[in-house]
């Protein structure tokens, strides 16, 4: 090779190197989030102060302690001079009207479109994430980050018509208060909320956040504590523990598992998971199956073959459960929901259309089975004391 050339190759090596470098620099130094023309928000909910101006962070199961001027494994939740604060707050990164079927509720409001909100940043980190993008950065990392306070969100929702907000996109465990101040201010306005979650928060904030939630979807990642550590480096036992909680609090519950090829769709575990929800959270409780595809840290595993969904969605049925979908695969028809007694298509579905509704009152209109659900209204009664309360 000429010796120019080298030289030239060499340059370019060393300059790709250097930017490599400085933007992982940027990445892993992350700078204060909000400057002084965006201040913090909203300081933390749920944190015990300790000793040096450290504090620990009780929002999840994780109960990190955070230093002065460190943030929590989430990315969101900032100690300045000794108190926390959750920076995302007012701060959403994803905000859309969508149809409630996409979250997939199927026994909630459906046919419905909702303000669907999400910020940046997740408590897990799940290697097959189809939102990563949003759930694997913090919120400096983000490209695009809105400025909506909480009235702002709210008055979004009714501008839009529509029934209902939806927590979801990432983790809202990562942006709990601003979640939280949402739901609050929604209830008093009479919208309906919903929180998509991956089930890990510690009882208190659940409990908290409860009675200002409509629906809650959880993703169960799958029954299996190894599964969990392993592919989204967090604990079953907290997720099992919440479901039990909203179930006993009276919210409606549907429960989600994204099946991987070969990783969480054993038969067997899968009717273990299916006996376990229908033991302790009723047979009535929806279950979705969701087909993975290529995502985030598993680009070359392939799609959930649509005959190991069916495989899963007869453990679940065989196990007892009533109301089992399949989705991510458009036109599959056990995406439509059915009368678990005569067999009636209820809701007829397409992937997130709504082909078909044959309820009657909440009933089956052929032998009259009442189907469990929330299916009109615009969302439950004030808290007494409301908004003000606090
Ligand atoms: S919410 Fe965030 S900071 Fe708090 S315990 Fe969980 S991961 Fe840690
Ligand atoms: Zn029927």
């Amino acid at each position: 090779m000429p010796y120019r050339r080298l030289i030239l190759i060499t340059c370019i090596l060393c300059v790709g190197l250097a930017v490599i470098l400085l933007n992982l620099r940027n990445r892993t130094d992350h700078p204060p989030a909000v400057d002084d023309e965006r201040p913090y928000r909203r300081g933390a909910m749920f944190y015990d102060e300790l000793e040096d101006e450290a504090v620990q962070c009780r929002m999840c199961f994780r109960d990190c302690i955070i230093a002065e001027g460190e943030t929590g494994f989430c990315r969101n939740r900032r100690n300045v001079d000794g108190r926390l604060y959750n920076v995302v707050h007012g701060h959403p990164s994803a905000v859309h009207v969508e149809p409630v079927e996409a979250e997939p509720a199927h026994h909630f409001l459906p046919d419905t479109d909702v303000l669907c909100i999400g910020t940046a940043s997740c408590n897990f980190r799940c290697k097959f994430c189809h939102n990563w993008s949003l759930s694997q950065q913090s919120m400096d990392e983000m490209d695009v980050t809105h400025d909506l306070t909480p009235e702002e969100v709210v008055d979004r929702a009714e501008k839009a018509g529509v029934p209902a907000i939806s927590f979801t996109y990432n983790e809202p465990t990562a942006f709990y208060e601003y979640a939280y101040d949402i739901a609050r201010l929604a209830q008093q306005r009479g919208i309906a909320v919903m929180v998509h979650t991956n089930g890990a928060l510690n009882p208190e904030p659940l409990r908290a956040l409860l009675p200002y939630t409509d629906a809650m979807i959880v993703d169960l990642k799958a029954f299996n504590q190894e599964y969990y550590r392993r592919m989204t480096d967090a604990e079953l036992e907290p997720v099992l523990r919440n479901l039990k909680i909203i179930h006993e609090e009276g919210v409606w519950l549907e429960i989600v598992n994204l099946i991987l090829p070969k990783m969480n769709d054993d038969p067997e575990e899968i009717r273990d998971m299916a006996t376990w929800i229908a033991d302790n959270l009723g047979p009535e409780v929806p279950l979705h199956f969701s087909r993975f595809f290529p995502a985030y840290q598993l680009p070359d595993l392939s799609p959930t073959p649509v005959s190991t969904l069916e495989a899963a969605y007869d453990a679940a049925r065989g196990a007892g459960l009533q109301y089992v979908s399949i989705g991510n695969v458009p036109g599959h028809a056990k995406n439509s929901t059915y009368c678990p007694q005569c067999d009636t298509t209820l809701i007829e579905r397409r992937h997130f259309s709504v082909m078909n509704i044959r309820l009657e009152d909440g009933h089956c209109p052929e032998c009259g089975e009442k189907i469990p659900g929330i299916w009109e209204g615009k969302g439950r009664a004030p808290v007494p004391g409301g908004i003000d309360g606090d």
